[in-house]
């Protein structure tokens, strides 16, 4: 039995398609909060596309703001900002099929060694002289060289930098402990950064910049920031450690696209997991996990419209989200906020973040491609 009263849909000539809008003034604004916190160099990681908000967007609001050095995973990622034309210093440190000293010679950017292996394999190869970054295990045991080794590494840097074929421009850890916002967690890895930079200087490398600190060191403890701080959630409004209120840098908006005014006692979606308890009207947005929109999140979900909160109801689909406006029947194609950073009822990345069981992260890098991309 279908018990749905579809009211006719309304097609209106102009809709604005899901899309996720980047704000670039945002971004700024976040590079001079972390500069209150921290004289050292800023680098602006923007590793997965800028954290989902487009990597040469907020690659150029941050260097534009200040920050002195962009960092990127990969040279393929670091190679799209040189095509954009950024000119400042970029640091890649994941290598997964090996460093390729050729393309990090050609895009002009410096590479993280975190092994004897890996910096055999490029001093194997015949290249232009590579600006290279030691990078120590601090704690994370995800990469890195640890302690153990760091005496070898330096001995093979050492025979290559007097062969020319790498010059080492740098020395790097990532703290494992840092989003608890407690230096007492940092001590270790910061005298370990020390103690290793000790090392670089004793084996006649010179003093090359040592950087521990990622968003959450460069917030909260300065004994981590050394010479660089290398931030990235930061830079589109996420403090992971939880202290600071930073500013959301995008918006994802969605018009309505069916309404219907239905009976109470009327299931929604897969399941019929919702079944309204009033009669009520029923907007549909055009968007869903496939766009990123987390399928696990609790009912509290919700999405702003015409300045109200309304709840997602009903399981999240593939392509949909079912709202419950209640007692408003909004026309087709107006425009729903899922998440920005206006405040009142719109939501945060944090609020689905929590909705979700997640961090923010997970969010905005979670956005699919069919979603449009718009910069402020
Ligand atoms: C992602 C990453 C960063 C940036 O971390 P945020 O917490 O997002 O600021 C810094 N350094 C390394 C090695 C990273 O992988």
């Amino acid at each position: 039995m279908n018990r749905v009263s579809v009211a006719p849909v309304r097609r209106s000539g102009t809709f604005r398609p899901p899309t996720l809008q980047t704000l670039p003034v945002a971004v700024t604004a976040n590079v001079a909060r972390v500069r209150t916190r921290t004289q050292s160099t800023i680098m602006a990681v923007v590793k997965a596309d800028g954290y989902g908000h487009g990597a040469v967007s907020v690659a150029k609001a941050a260097v534009a703001a200040g920050a002195g050095w962009l960092g990127t995973t990969s040279v393929t990622e670091a190679s799209v900002l040189r095509a954009a034309g950024l000119a400042v210093p970029i640091l890649t440190w994941l290598h997964p099929s090996g460093i390729d000293a050729d393309a990090a010679g050609a895009a002009g950017v410096d590479v993280a060694v975190g092994s004897v292996d890996e910096l055999d394999a490029l001093l194997a190869q015949t290249a232009p002289t590579v600006r290279v970054h030691l990078h120590l295990d601090t704690g994370m045991s995800r990469g890195g060289c640890p302690r153990a080794g760091w005496d070898d590494l330096l001995g093979l840097a050492q025979r290559g930098q007097r062969a020319r074929r790498v010059r080492v421009v740098g020395v790097m850890g990532h703290l494992a402990l840092a989003d608890q916002a407690d230096p007492e967690a940092n001590a270790a890895a910061v005298a370990g950064m020390r103690a290793s930079r000790r090392a670089v200087r004793a084996a006649g490398l010179g003093s090359p910049p040592a950087h521990l600190a990622a968003t959450s060191g460069a917030l909260t403890d300065p004994a981590t920031h050394f010479d660089m701080v290398r931030v990235g959630a930061g830079l589109v409004g996420i403090d992971p450690s939880g202290t600071v209120e930073m500013h959301g840098a995008s918006r994802l908006t969605a018009p309505i696209v069916h309404t219907s005014e239905v009976p109470a006692g009327t299931p929604v979606g897969y399941a019929g997991a919702y079944v309204t308890d009033r009669a009520t009207h029923l907007s549909v947005l055009p968007i869903g996990y496939a766009d990123g929109i987390p399928r696990e999140c609790s009912p509290e979900a919700g999405v702003e419209i015409g300045g109200r909160r309304f709840p997602v109801v009903g399981r999240v689909s593939m392509d949909q989200i079912v709202i419950d406006t209640g007692a408003v029947a909004f026309p087709v194609g107006t425009s729903a906020t899922v998440f920005g950073p206006d405040g009142g009822a719109t939501p945060t990345i944090r609020d689905w973040a929590r909705w979700a069981g997640t961090i923010p992260h997970t969010i905005v890098t979670g956005i699919g491609p069919r979603v449009k991309r718009s910069t402020a």
